[in-house]
């Protein structure tokens, strides 16, 4: 399924398979999540895809091609793929720790071809074994929702008292593993989303309302899954002295002004930006653990379209998926 340019429906097409190069492998596609990043990139609101692009960033395949030199992995194991799909290994944040802020990083399903196709090529180096007794579906989640929520919740610090807002793919896996940390969740969800409600009781957390309810105690952390800059003044208001307010999502709409008394106390105000393959490695070992499960929606491939007009609604409970193998 394929994006020929900003704003317009993809379009089904069959393309040469693609061949794994010098470290790359080839995956057999079973399943990719579809993700509101994929919405901010056919929507034209992240503007620099290569074009035509395939969308998709949480791919679940087998690797069917191993490029010259590959090491770490063999025909047929089920591998993932994440949003980070190449950095540069020298730059300045390379070096220290921070591939994640890479400034010639390339990403999948943006900057290269991702998963909404029965196959995909990728660096060997961002791969990601899947655990056993993860379902494709259920698995692919994890590579983004999953991964970058884990890495907003690591930078919440400790915080006990934990707001999440916006409930979907993301906060639904979180949720699960905050309270598996013995965290308190607060999750705040759009008014009248009833579904969204309950799965976030079900999942743990103590207390549900609505973005504009105040929670019946400060929180000490809260991360921003929707992609609201409204939510930003709302959610420092609802932060004690000393919390964090933490914005895991690429693209916002604008933060409205607010007073410096909202920020005042050391509150702590930040973004989020892709992965680091160690923030991977980490929660995809922490994953089975717990043991995360996910909720998913499920469209097949060629209904790539209708997928993301489910996530565009807000209508998704949990996370919507692509099941590629499905005919
Ligand atoms: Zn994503
Ligand atoms: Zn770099």
């Amino acid at each position: 399924m394929v994006l020929n340019g900003a704003g317009t429906p993809l379009e089904q097409l069959e393309l040469p398979d693609p061949e794994a190069g010098p470290g790359q492998v080839r995956l057999d596609v079973h399943a990719c999540g579809v993700c509101r990043t994929d919405l901010h990139i056919v929507d034209g609101e992240l503007a620099e895809p290569k074009l035509p692009l395939v969308p998709g960033h949480q791919i679940v395949g087998t690797i069917s091609e191993l490029g010259a030199g590959v090491t770490s992995f063999e025909q047929g194991q089920r591998v993932g793929i994440p949003w980070l799909g190449w950095t540069c290994g020298s730059c300045r944040f390379c070096t220290s720790g921070r591939e994640n802020l890479c400034e010639r990083a390339r990403f999948t399903g943006y900057t290269i071809d991702g998963g909404y196709a029965e196959r995909a090529v990728a660096d060997e180096r961002y791969c990601f074994p899947i655990p056993d007794g993860y379902p494709d579906l259920q698995a692919a989640p994890l590579l983004c929702a999953g991964l970058i929520g884990y890495r907003a919740l690591t930078l919440a610090g400790d915080a006990r008292r934990l707001g999440l807002y916006g409930f979907g793919a993301a906060a639904h896996i979180i949720c699960q593993v905050a309270r598996w940390q013995g965290r308190r969740v607060f999750a705040f969800t759009r008014a009248g989303d009833d579904a969204s409600q309950q799965l976030a009781r079900t999942l743990g957390a103590e207390w549900v309302g609505s973005s504009s309810d105040r929670p019946p105690e400060p929180l000490d952390a809260a991360i921003i899954f929707a992609p609201v800059g409204a939510l930003v003044p709302a959610a420092l208001a609802a932060v004690d002295r000393g919390g964090s307010v933490v914005c895991a999502g690429i693209h916002m709409s604008d933060i409205p002004a607010f007073p410096y008394e909202l920020l005042w106390e050391e509150r702590v105000l930040r973004s989020v930006a892709n992965l680091t393959r160690k923030d991977g490695e980490e929660f995809m070992s922490l994953a089975p653990t717990i043991p995360v499960e996910t909720e998913v929606t499920v469209y097949p491939l060629r209904e790539a379209n209708e997928a993301l007009d489910h996530v565009r609604s807000g209508r998704a409970v949990g996370a919507v998926v692509l099941d590629v193998t499905a005919k």
